[in-house]
């Protein structure tokens, strides 16, 4: 196994760009579901971006999760929502 991505269109290893990303999966109608931390994936050739390679998982059934979801949108930048 291997967590190596590459771009298709141009046949490039993708880079990391930014490590640590937040990304916070909503459900289809708005409501927070799912809190991860990931890397910002970047081509070198066409600079398309895509988040994987996500280590913690936090749900919304953990205790700390509305707390955690209100400190990062409270923060105004880096969190990445997702549907
Ligand atoms: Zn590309």
């Amino acid at each position: 196994m291997t967590t190596d991505q590459f771009c298709v269109k141009c046949r490039r290893k993708m880079r990391v760009a930014k490590a640590g990303q937040e990304v916070l999966e909503l459900t289809e109608k708005g409501v927070p579901y799912k809190l991860m931390t990931g890397d910002v994936l970047r081509c070198p050739e066409c600079d398309y971006d895509v988040v994987a390679r996500f280590g913690e998982v936090t749900a919304q059934h953990n205790d700390d999760f509305k707390e955690r979801v209100a400190r990062l949108r409270s923060l105004g930048y880096g969190l990445l929502e997702v549907v």
